[in-house]
Formats: C-alpha cells, sequence, structure tokens
C-alpha cells in the first residue's frame, strides 16, 4: 500500500482473512508495529474483532490471532414480498439470528406495512441492542441511493415514498433499501458463488419476473436503479397477451407464473396456485410440462439477448417457478443455446437457485454489513 493504512482497511484485512495476527498486518500493510497496535486496540475497543489465543503453536509463544466479531452488532432485515414477507435480525456475517414470516399484503401500503414490519423487529431483539443497520429489499424499482421506491404499477401505495426516514424514525442507524431481486442475486452470489465467479445473471420467476445481475463481483444498478428490470422486455412469439403495462406479450405476460397458471385455466385444467402446477410437474403431467417448457422458451428469448449484452458465467433461475425447474430450464436452455453468441454461451451455466428462499434474508444483511463495515464508515471518512 502506498500510504498509511487506517483502521477501517485493516479490519477489511481481518475479516477477509488476508491478515490475522499482529506481524501479518504488519508485513500486508507496511505500518509501524505501533502503529498496528494501535489500529487493533481500536478494533478491539470497538467491539469489531476480538483475540484467539488458539494460534497454531510453533515452538514458542504462538502468536495472538485476531478474528471478526460477528457478534459485535446486530442488523434488522426483511425481504418484502408480493404475498409473504420475511423478517430477521442478522449478526455481522449475515447469519440470521431469529427470523418469523409474516403474511402481508405489500399493497396495503407503507403506512401499514412499515410499522408492522418495525414491531417485528422490535419483538426478534427481544430487548438486544447493538443495532448497526437496516436493509430492506421491496418488490419494486428502488431508485437505490435515495431508498425511493418507483413503480407505479405494481405497488402504487408505494410510488414515490422514501423509505429510510420512516425506519430511522424508530432505529437511528444506516437504512439501505433495494430492489428485492437485486438483494436475492446478491445473497446468492455470495453465498453459493463467490468462491467460483464474478458475472452472474439471477432471474426470478414468480408472479412476476425480474433479474439481478451481478458484474465483476458487484451488482450493477444502473443510473438509478433500474438494471434487471426485464419484465416488461416483450417476446417474439407470445401470442398477443395484453399485459397490465399496456404493451403485449411482455415476458412477465407471457412466461411468470401468473401467466402459466392462465394458460393451463384456458386449456381448462384446474390449477389455484403454483403448488399445483409444482404437484403436475412432479407427477410428469405432459400438458403442464409443455406449457412450462413453452414459458421456458418465452424466458429464454430475453435471457439470451442478456446473456449477449452481460456475458455471464452463470443465470441462475430463482423464484416459486423455479420448482418446476426441469421443464422451465429446458425451454430457457434451447433458446439461450440457439440465440446467444457462441462466446457468450461457450461455458455458459444454467442453474436452479441454490439458496432457495433464505437468499432475500441474506442479501439483504450483506448489502449493510458491506455499507456500514466499509472502511470508509469504519474510518468516519464518509457517513455510512
Ligand atoms: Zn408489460
Amino acid at each position: 500500500m502506498s500510504r498509511l493504512a487506517t483502521t477501517g482497511e485493516v479490519l477489511q484485512l481481518i475479516r477477509s482473512g488476508e491478515a490475522v495476527t499482529r506481524a501479518e498486518l504488519g508485513r500486508v500493510t507496511g505500518l509501524s508495529r505501533p502503529a498496528v497496535a494501535h489500529r487493533v486496540a481500536e478494533l478491539l475497543q470497538r467491539g469489531l474483532i476480538v483475540e484467539d489465543a488458539e494460534g497454531p503453536s510453533t515452538g514458542g509463544r504462538p502468536p495472538v490471532r485476531l478474528r471478526f466479531n460477528a457478534a459485535g452488532g446486530v442488523v434488522l432485515v426483511a425481504s418484502l414480498g408480493a404475498g409473504r414477507t420475511q423478517i430477521a435480525i442478522c449478526d455481522l456475517a449475515g447469519e440470521p439470528l431469529a427470523r418469523t414470516d409474516l403474511e402481508i399484503d405489500v399493497e396495503e401500503g407503507p403506512d401499514v406495512v412499515l410499522p408492522l414490519v418495525m414491531d417485528t423487529w422490535e419483538k426478534l431483539l427481544d430487548g438486544r441492542g447493538g443495532v448497526v443497520g437496516v436493509g430492506l429489499g421491496v418488490p419494486a424499482t428502488v431508485e437505490f441511493a435515495a431508498g425511493r421506491t418507483e413503480s407505479a404499477r405494481v405497488m402504487a401505495s408505494w410510488t414515490g415514498v422514501v423509505i429510510p426516514p420512516i425506519i430511522a424514525s424508530r432505529f437511528p442507524v444506516p437504512v439501505l433499501v433495494d430492489n428485492d431481486v437485486n438483494v436475492i442475486a446478491m445473497g446468492e452470489h455470495r453465498m453459493a458463488y463467490a468462491s467460483e465467479l464474478d458475472d452472474l445473471l439471477f432471474v426470478k420467476v414468480s408472479t412476476r419476473i425480474g433479474a439481478g445481475v451481478i458484474s465483476g463481483g458487484d451488482i450493477l444498478r444502473g443510473a438509478l436503479g433500474a438494471a434487471g428490470e426485464i419484465g416488461h422486455i416483450p417476446v417474439r412469439d407470445g401470442g398477443g397477451v395484453l399485459c397490465r403495462c399496456g404493451n403485449l406479450d411482455c415476458v412477465d405476460s407471457v412466461a411468470s407464473g401468473t401467466a402459466i397458471l392462465r394458460e393451463l385455466r384456458d386449456k381448462g385444467r384446474d390449477v389455484s396456485s403454483l403448488a399445483d402446477v409444482t404437484a403436475l410437474v412432479r407427477a410428469g403431467d405432459a400438458e403442464t410440462m409443455a406449457v412450462v417448457r413453452q414459458a421456458g422458451r418465452r424466458l429464454g428469448e430475453v435471457i439470451a439477448t442478456a446473456v449477449n449484452l452481460l456475458n455471464p458465467a452463470v443465470v441462475v433461475l430463482g423464484g416459486d417457478v423455479a420448482e418446476m425447474f426441469q421443464p422451465l430450464v429446458s425451454g430457457v436452455r434451447e433458446i439461450v443455446y440457439r440465440r446467444s453468441t457462441q462466446l457468450a454461451t461457450r461455458s455458459l451455466r444454467i442453474e436452479g437457485s441454490r439458496l432457495g428462499p433464505g437468499a432475500g434474508i441474506t442479501g439483504c444483511a450483506l448489502m449493510v454489513i458491506d455499507r456500514v463495515l466499509s472502511p470508509e464508515a469504519i474510518d468516519g471518512t464518509r457517513a455510512p
């Protein structure tokens, strides 16, 4: 390092495992022994690291190992879904300490939903202190920097709502809000793929379709936060379905869980939920498999374009419809390998979610932890 490493940077080295003793910190940073001691003392005093006496013995006195203290704080997280909201409190490693699911209709609006979420955090905290940040994933386009939801059609009562000040009035800590799919993509990448690859496209297929893009290891949000909003890209052979946005054959209207249900009902099948469809797929029902596979082909058209543009190493399919993975992914693969460039698909993998429904909670926690433990936040050189 060309300039002196800060306390925040020393914490980063300990968290990542790059340097875990005072001697290693000195070697990696070039700091003098007193300077290392000073920074380590500050981190110990703030409860962000702890000393582990049991280093590997080298015959003499074992060096004291320094370990990031995941118990040094708590983050409050909530992943708001159309029908179900997951709420949790996590430690500083993103591990849930307590969690619960709530059946809330997000359409009831922020005045109803946010107080309910905050009450639930209070209950889960059960008197515990040390809250360092809050993270929310919401099923809407979010202007990330402002924490403002921008999605007139989906969550009408949330349009233009700036969430952070509402939460901060009760929990005066940094509050981060992002689109639910971005958060899930981040959780999936960091917990299941980070050691293998840096470029991942996560596509969530539930009642709606959305995508989260991990590029070079980081979430790609775009200028205002609308990157990955693929639901209203039209497909070529959708059959002329009018989408709720007013356009024809948006992928949302011809390949989502809602669309699959509608098509099966049109064929006279008695299905009331995606769980019914999943059961039929598992039972090998030919007509249902054909409908799901066709949805996969339509989804594949949009994914093929995204693959050409982004060249991900893996496309991960998640959401409720991913339960019907086999016929869906067959349809997606068929089109993606036909329509994407050879270079982009040479080693492309298309897989089901490894993390499943917990990815939203994990992603929310990581979003907050990355921010509050960043060197800038630790050193106080930028407001967290
Ligand atoms: Zn549309």
